[in-house]
């Protein structure tokens, strides 16, 4: 059964899903790979139609694995992935994105995200999506893991202002953002693209949210999805890996944390009062 699932807005307008799902880890065992495949499927018919991937990622294995996840699905995902810095030149970028459409099966990706700040000058990225864009191979580029210097230096680049999204390191225990990052994002209307939104499975033991969790009956990665999702304009790419936790997540969309709730997180994981830099996985 397909939900309908809030969506957040792209600055030019169009509507992506703010539960997506994340596939770092994938495709790199064997005997994992039936269920992965199962996984993503799953998510898909949910409705969790956005998928986050990278180059990167298992070598390309990862890739490979999700262009046979999505046979006969592409059309209904927003499929995003990943550049390394160092083939974020103009010619390495176009070999590269080639790479990743045939790994992927696909002729396009909805959002091309250059994976984190390195050396090559960003005037020479922003033409290099901006030729794919043209090409017809990506239809938006972003980047990830840029903190407040570097999307300055982004908006001051020709171009720059194109920016879909920036893909960041923020959950309820990595609240960083919060203090300049994800306002200066709202105010050029770039959605913010929450990595890790359950901390890579590492959310501190015995915090408020096992009680929030134990209180509600439901699991401890519901109550820091949920927590995410709260945030607006922020969208989050849940990596899971069985269906029953494809599931489990899909379902912190109906949990709505209450006021006390809330201020309870807000006591144990508390929200920044200086800058913070920010954190990468
Ligand atoms: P995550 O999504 O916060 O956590 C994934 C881990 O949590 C996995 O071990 C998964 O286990 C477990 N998990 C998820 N839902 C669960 C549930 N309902 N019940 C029990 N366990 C659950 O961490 P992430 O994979 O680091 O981040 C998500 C995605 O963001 C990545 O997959 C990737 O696409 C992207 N990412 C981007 C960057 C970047 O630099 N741009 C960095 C990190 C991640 P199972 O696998 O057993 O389900």
């Amino acid at each position: 059964m397909t939900s309908t699932i809030a969506t957040v807005s792209l600055p030019d307008g169009e509507l992506i899903p703010k539960l997506g799902q994340g596939t770092w880890e994938m495709g790199e065992q064997p005997a994992r790979r039936a269920a992965e495949i199962a996984a993503l499927r799953a998510g898909v018919e949910l409705g969790m139609t956005l998928i986050d991937t990278a180059e990167m990622y298992g070598d390309g294995a990862t890739e490979s694995l999700l262009g046979e996840a999505l046979a006969g699905l592409r059309e209904r995902v927003f499929l995003v992935s990943k550049v390394y810095p160092h083939n974020a030149g103009r010619r390495a970028m176009e070999a590269a994105c080639e790479q990743s459409l045939k790994r992927l099966k696909t002729d396009h990706l909805d959002l091309y995200l250059l994976h984190w700040p390195g050396s090559v000058p960003l005037a020479e990225t922003v033409e290099g999506f901006e030729a794919l864009r043209r090409a017809g191979k990506i239809r938006h580029w972003g980047v990830s893991n840029f903190d407040m210097d570097d999307m300055e230096e982004l908006i001051a680049t020709p171009g720059g202002d194109a920016c879909a999204t920036n893909q960041i390191l923020y959950n309820v225990a990595r609240r960083g953002p919060e203090f300049d990052l994800l306002p200066w994002l709202a105010d050029h209307k770039m959605p913010a693209m929450s990595y890790s939104p359950v901390d890579h499975a590492r959310l501190p033991k015995r915090s408020r949210l096992d009680e929030i969790a134990d209180a509600r009956g439901v699991s401890v990665f519901q109550v820091a999805l949920a927590w995410v999702l709260l945030q607006p304009q922020v969208f989050a790419i849940p990596k899971a890996g069985s269906v029953e936790h494809v599931r489990d997540n899909h379902r912190a969309l109906e949990l709505r944390l209450t006021v006390d709730e809330r201020a309870a997180i807000d006591a144990f994981f508390r929200p920044p009062r200086s800058k913070r830099p920010l954190e990468m996985l």
